[in-house]
């Protein structure tokens, strides 16, 4: 049995946590904060609630397969459904299309954008489905060893290709170019920068869907935090780990806030530029920054929007719908990328979605509001070109004994990728 310190209580710690005590470790959580959850935690305000960060996830099997391993399954617990409506993509010439999951619906949706778009748009998504099996294989559920890949994997994380080319390429309407790039856009990417392979989310999207939990994501961040004491887990609130503690070339102890914690194994599922000991082995990484976040609680009925609604465009608006309001109210939030030189209300009331004349609270967070509240940004590291993928740490790391989930660790940030980080760092720690 090795004693084990987890340092960072979002999704990736608790993940990595719970799934290493279930192995028969002993293992304790150090999170700074005050409460467990990072990310996916509630925000609360005037008998509102939002969650925090995310509000969907893709890939559900990631954490119905967390839930089997560490205990009860999620159904049993939660349940987590499919959004009917994923998205809407309301572009700038005032053209719009809607999307769920499946092939057949997204071809609808884009043959109604413009006749011929669909079969475009599901070619390209279909163009994804032999990249997705070689990542499963070699990076996302195995670990993997950066200097000796299989040759497939090797040919599409080395490829020059980027993103923006790859579209540019695939599609000449700009507006089915910004649907495929909107998920790396909205996590703070610029394309130009991103690996070709990286638009396999529209893949994962199409087949898999999109999920949720009613009454928000942040239930599942609650849920984990409440396992904690169920598998024994000793969680340290309130407490920062400022350092990892080397001896003799192997990690010995994590230095924190309140003394030092021995270990045999360490897991950072923080930012590990905040850790010295980590920090020179990600020099050439730079976390991708969040958006402005604004919650907003209304009089009254929310108008009637799919789970996200994406008005392209500078500044580029998402609202997102849902959330906990008091009778008679409700609730939704909007993020904002770009040139934001007005009030993101007003922003928004000129896309004729105006929330002013219903507001009654909103909670504003601007990027560095969360940077501050969760030591580090939960988007994790910046694509800044191919080699971006060898410079994240994890599941192992260069200093024996310290392994890397989260955000910033392989496979990157976003629930399902963070969830998978924790279970190939409980794949190499191994059974106690
Ligand atoms: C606005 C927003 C919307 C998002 N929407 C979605 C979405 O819809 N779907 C999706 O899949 N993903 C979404 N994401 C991304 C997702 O939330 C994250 O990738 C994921 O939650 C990151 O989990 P994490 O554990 O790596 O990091 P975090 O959630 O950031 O947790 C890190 C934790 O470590 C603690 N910590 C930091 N430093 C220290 C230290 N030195 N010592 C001790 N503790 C420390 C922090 O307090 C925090 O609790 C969104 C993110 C944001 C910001």
């Amino acid at each position: 049995m090795a004693r084990v310190v987890v340092v960072g209580g979002g999704f990736g710690g608790l993940a990595s946590a719970l799934r290493l005590a279930k192995l028969g470790h002993e293992v304790t959580l150090v999170e700074r904060s005050t409460e467990v959850g990072g990310a996916l935690t509630e925000v609360s305000e005037d008998g509102f609630g939002w969650d925090a960060g995310p509000t969907y996830t893709l890939l559900p099997a990631v954490v119905r397969d967390l839930f089997r391993k560490t205990g009860r399954p999620l159904e049993r617990e939660l349940e987590l459904k499919p959004l009917d409506l994923v998205r809407e993509h309301r572009f700038e010439d005032g053209t719009s299309v809607r999307l769920t999951s499946g092939r057949a619906p997204q071809l609808r949706a884009f043959d109604e954008l413009g006749s011929g778009l669909g079969r475009r748009w599901v070619d390209h998504v279909a163009s994804y489905a032999d990249d997705w099996d070689v990542l499963r294989r070699g990076y996302l559920e195995n670990p993997w060893r950066p200097d000796d890949l299989p040759r497939e994997l090797a040919a599409l994380l080395d490829s020059r290709e980027t993103l923006a080319k790859r579209l540019k390429r695939t599609f000449k309407d700009e507006r089915l170019r910004m649907v495929a790039g909107h998920p790396l856009v909205a996590e703070g990417h610029d394309l130009r920068n991103v690996p070709a392979w990286l638009g396999v989310t529209a893949y994962v999207e199409q087949r898999f869907g999109a999920w949720t939990v009613e009454g928000g994501l942040a239930r599942l961040g609650a849920a984990l935090a409440a396992r904690l004491a169920t598998r024994g887990v000793t969680a340290l609130t309130a407490t920062e780990a400022t350092d990892v503690v080397v001896r003799d070339g192997r990690a010995v102890a994590v230095a924190t806030t309140a003394g030092d914690l021995d270990a045999d194994v360490v897991v950072c599922a923080v930012d590990p530029r905040r850790l010295p000991a980590l920090a020179a082995y990600v020099v050439r990484t730079m976390p991708a920054i969040p958006p402005v976040v604004v919650h907003v609680g209304l009089e009254g009925p929310a108008p009637d929007l799919a789970h996200e609604v994406v008005l392209h465009g500078d500044p580029m608006l998402v609202v997102r719908t849902g959330g906990r309001a008091p009778e008679g109210c409700s609730a939704l939030t909007v993020h904002g990328r770009g040139r934001l030189s007005e009030d993101i209300l007003r922003a928004l009331a000129r896309h004729r979605i105006d929330l002013r004349p219903q507001l009654r609270t909103r909670v504003d967070r601007s990027p560095r509001d969360q940077v501050e509240r969760w030591g580090g940004s939960p988007l994790g590291v910046l694509w800044q070109g191919r080699a971006t993928v060898r410079r994240r740490l994890g599941p192992t790391t260069p200093v024996p004994g310290v392994y890397a989930a989260g955000a910033h660790a392989t496979p990157g940030a976003g629930l399902p990728f963070v969830g998978l980080s924790a279970a190939l760092v409980a794949a190499e720690v191994g059974p106690a």
